[in-house]
């Protein structure tokens, strides 16, 4: 179990475990919020009854969630939408950079990266497993943006990479930092989508400690630190995934020269023989941005037929 305890202990509201931490309240998902599932952040402000993003566990909450004024999406994917169906009337506010994803299925599909052949296949499991609805009526917001919900405030701090998108949203005077898809899982960060970026994912994560946070809550697995230095110590194990990555690339390059393709079927994320409709394109995508990343830097080079080899 690798959910670190909070000062508050967990108590049960409809059968959902949940963190209280001042005006914020935290459900947590199936398994920790294991992915498909996610953990519910909801704040209560005297005006305001607010929800960041709506993973499934949305579903199960009753009155208290389906009651929201409000929804400050961190970032957009399936897994993180799969409540808004329920408030149709809240207003839904993302962050520039994923907005498009979140008002139309074409949009998420270019996020994704997605192509042609695969997105009906897609769009059926994310109707069936998600309940998937698009929100064309999604409001903007930009790095920086502030929502009063009376004596509590959000402000967001625009951190990219695992989306364009992605924002950490920290709930004031309680310090709670909602951190997303920086999930500190020990599969490390995700930067596999069509919009995703290596380069950011490494800004943001030297950027994270910065925010003034005294709790911080992940989207998935991890729940809530109230502990500082544990959560420093999960973000550095979590940020070195991405320099293992490398090394194994590097590694497989001593080996032998290799072009992109044969290095997506070495796979760098996934185990070997795990196989998902998405798999080879988020391998060939991450394989890519430390391939790119290499040559930059001359650790790496590339000859005419796209054969990769140390430099
Ligand atoms: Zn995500």
């Amino acid at each position: 179990m690798n959910l670190v305890a909070p000062t508050p202990s967990p108590s049960r509201h409809a059968g959902i475990e949940h963190v209280d931490i001042g005006r914020v309240r935290i459900y947590l998902g199936a398994k920790n919020g294991k992915y498909p599932d996610g953990n519910q952040v909801m704040v209560r402000g005297t005006d305001t009854l607010a929800a960041f993003d709506t993973p499934l566990v949305a579903n199960h909450i009753g009155p208290d969630f389906d009651a929201a004024e409000l929804v400050v999406m961190g970032h957009v994917h399936e897994d993180h939408m799969a409540g808004l169906h329920r408030l149709p009337h809240a207003p839904v506010h993302v962050h520039q950079g994923d907005l498009a994803a979140v008002r139309s299925w074409e949009g998420l599909c270019a996020a994704f990266g997605t192509s042609g052949a695969g997105q009906a296949q897609m769009l059926a499991r994310l109707q069936q497993e998600f309940f998937y609805a698009p929100r064309p009526d999604a409001i903007g917001y930009d790095d920086g943006a502030v929502w009063e919900l009376g004596q509590a405030r959000v402000r967001a701090f625009h951190m990219p990479g695992h989306t364009t998108g992605h924002t950490v949203l920290l709930v004031e005077p309680e310090g709670v930092a909602f951190i997303g898809d920086i999930d500190l899982t020990g599969f490390g960060p995700y930067y596999g989508d069509a919009c995703s970026s290596l380069r950011d994912f490494r800004r943001s994560l030297a950027r994270l400690p910065d925010v003034p946070a005294r709790a911080w809550v992940t989207s998935h697995h991890r729940g809530v630190y109230t502990d500082r230095q544990r959560f420093l110590d999960d973000l550095q194990a979590y940020a070195a995934k991405i320099d293992e990555r490398q090394a194994r690339l590097l590694a497989l390059l001593r080996n032998a020269p290799m072009d992109l393709a044969q290095l997506v079927a070495q796979r760098l994320l996934y185990p070997p023989g795990f196989d998902a409709p998405w798999v080879e394109d988020a391998e060939r995508r991450t394989i890519a941005q430390h391939l790119q990343e290499l040559q930059a830097a001359g650790r790496v080079q590339v000859d005419e037929a796209g054969c990769y080899r140390l430099g």
